[in-house]
C-alpha cells in the first residue's frame, strides 16, 4: 500500500462526495470526530437564520410559527433512524450525562421493584468517567452496590443478584465494541436491564435498538452523545431511548424519571400545580429545549442522512472498517519497534471507528503530530506515569479520507523515529487534552 493506492481508494469511495458537507481547514487532517466532529458547512447559516430570523425578528412566536416546541422531537425521530429505533421513541436534550441519570434511575427502579433482592449495578471499570460517577449516585440514593468489572469479566459477572447493566458499547479508551444483541440475551436470562452508552457508536455504527425487520439488539434503554460522530456541535444535546415496552408500563404505572420537568408533563401549558407524566419519551424531556442547539444538531444529524442514497449507515460502516484497518495495518507496517501497541481490536466487528495507541510518551507524541497538522487526541493512563497514555484516532467516514490515514501514519512514523516528540514545548498541556 502505498500513497497512490490510498489516493485510489478515496476516488473509488461511495461516500466521496460527502465530505463536501464539511468546513475543514486546510493543512489538517482531523482524526478526532470521536471528541468533537467537524463542523458542517450548513449549520452557520441554519443556526445565523434561527438568530437573526426565528428569534430577532419572530420572538417568542416562533415557539410556534418556526415549530421550536416541536423540534427536540423532529430531531429525536431524524436520529431514531441512524439508531434502529422507532418514531417518538428518541427524546433530545440534556447532556449525555443528565440522560443517564434519567434512563439509569428509571431502570433501577423498575428493577427494586420487580426483582427486590437485585442489588448491583454493573459497569466497567474502564467505562468513561461520568457514567461511572453518575452510576455512583443512582446506586447511593437506592442502596444499591455499583460492581466494576473488567471488559472481558462482563458476561461472567451476570447473575440474579444483578439489576442493571451500564456498558458502553464502543469504549471510549480502546475502542473495542460489544455485541449488542449478546449481551443483551445474556443479561435478559438472569432478568437484568441493560443501559447503553453509544457516544462512540450513535452515527458511526449501524445500530438496531428497537429491531429491524432482520435484526435485533432488544435493548432496554440508551444514551449518546450529539457531538461526536453526530457533528452537532461542542456541547450539543445528547439523547435518551427506551424501549416501547418500558415505556408502555411507564405509562400504565404513572411511573416517572427523577428530573420531572414541566416539559416532560402531560400538559406543560395547562400550569398544573402537580406532575403528570407526558405519554411515551415525552416523559423523560425535562426542562425548555436548547434551540439553537437543536438547530446545529439538525444540521449535524442531517450529514449523516445525506449517506442514505450512498448506502447509509451500512456504508458508513463499511468505509469506518476499511479506514481504521488501514491505519492499523500502516502502522504496523511504519511503526514497528517504536514502542507503540495497537489496543483495539484487529477483528472488525469488535471495534468501532477508533484506532487507539498505547505509547509511554503519548502525550508530547500527539502534541508533536497536532503541530504537523495531524489532529487526533491523547487519553491519560490513571495508573501509569506522567505523559503515558493512549494516542486516540478517530475515523469519520463522512470526511475521513484513505490519504489523510496514509499522511497521519507517515507524521506518526517520523515523530517516533527522528523523536521529535522530545521538544520540550510538546510537554505542555492545556486545561482540555
Ligand atoms: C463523550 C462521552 C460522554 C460525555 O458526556 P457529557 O455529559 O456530554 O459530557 C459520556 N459518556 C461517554 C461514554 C462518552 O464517550
Amino acid at each position: 500500500m502505498d500513497r497512490a493506492a490510498c489516493e485510489r481508494l478515496d476516488r473509488a469511495d461511495p461516500l466521496r462526495a460527502l465530505r463536501a458537507q464539511f468546513e475543514l481547514p486546510e493543512g489538517i487532517v482531523y482524526l478526532d470526530g470521536n471528541s468533537l466532529g467537524a463542523l458542517p458547512k450548513a449549520t452557520a447559516r441554519r443556526v445565523g437564520d434561527a438568530i437573526r430570523g426565528e428569534w430577532g425578528r419572530g420572538l417568542i412566536r416562533s415557539w410556534n410559527d418556526a415549530g421550536w416546541i416541536d423540534l427536540a422531537r423532529r430531531v429525536g425521530d431524524d436520529l431514531a433512524q441512524l439508531l434502529g429505533a422507532g418514531r417518538g421513541q428518541v427524546v433530545v436534550g440534556d447532556s449525555t450525562s443528565v440522560n443517564l441519570y434519567k434512563v439509569l434511575s428509571v431502570a433501577a427502579d423498575l428493577q427494586c421493584k420487580d426483582r427486590p433482592s437485585a442489588r448491583v449495578l454493573l459497569s466497567e471499570r474502564s467505562n468513561f468517567p461520568t457514567d461511572l460517577y453518575i452510576a455512583e449516585s443512582v446506586a447511593a440514593q437506592r442502596g444499591l452496590e455499583l460492581l466494576l468489572v473488567e471488559h472481558d469479566a462482563l458476561l461472567a459477572a451476570l447473575g440474579p443478584h444483578v439489576a442493571a447493566v451500564l456498558w458502553t458499547h464502543v469504549n471510549y479508551r480502546t475502542g473495542r465494541m460489544l455485541p449488542m444483541a449478546e449481551v443483551n440475551r445474556a443479561a435478559h436470562a438472569h432478568g437484568a436491564a441493560v443501559v447503553w452508552d453509544l457516544a462512540h457508536s450513535a452515527g458511526a455504527v449501524p445500530l438496531a435498538l428497537t429491531g429491524a425487520a432482520d435484526i435485533d439488539a432488544d435493548a432496554d434503554f440508551a444514551v449518546g452523545c450529539g457531538y461526536k460522530y453526530l457533528n452537532g456541535g461542542p456541547g450539543a444535546p445528547g439523547f435518551a431511548w427506551v424501549h416501547p415496552r418500558h415505556l408502555r408500563r411507564l405509562e400504565a404505572e404513572g411511573g416517572r424519571q427523577p428530573l420531572s420537568g414541566w416539559m416532560g408533563h402531560a400538559a406543560p401549558f395547562a400550569f398544573e400545580p402537580g406532575y403528570r407524566p407526558a405519554d411515551g419519551i415525552q416523559r423523560f424531556a425535562t426542562g425548555t429545549p436548547p434551540v439553537l442547539a437543536l438547530r446545529a444538531l439538525e444540521c449535524g444529524v442531517a450529514t449523516l442522512a445525506a449517506a442514505g442514497p450512498a448506502g447509509g449507515m451500512a456504508a458508513v460502516r463499511a468505509k469506518s472498517v476499511a479506514l481504521t484497518d488501514l491505519f492499523i495495518r500502516l502502522v504496523e507496517d511504519r511503526c514497528g519497534g517504536c514502542g507503540l501497541t495497537c489496543i483495539t481490536p484487529r477483528r472488525p466487528e469488535e471495534r468501532g471507528s477508533q484506532v487507539s495507541l498505547v505509547h509511554p510518551h503519548a502525550f508530547p507524541v500527539m502534541q508533536a503530530l497536532i503541530a504537523r497538522g495531524i489532529v487526533g487526541d491523547f487519553r491519560a493512563d490513571p495508573d501509569g506515569a506522567a505523559g503515558s497514555g493512549i494516542l486516540r484516532f478517530g475515523f469519520t467516514p463522512l470526511y475521513t479520507q484513505f490519504a489523510d490515514v496514509w499522511a497521519a501514519a507517515e507524521q506518526l512514523a517520523e515523530v517516533l523515529s527522528t523523536e521529535a516528540w522530545r521538544d520540550p514545548r510538546y510537554a505542555q498541556r492545556g486545561a482540555v487534552t
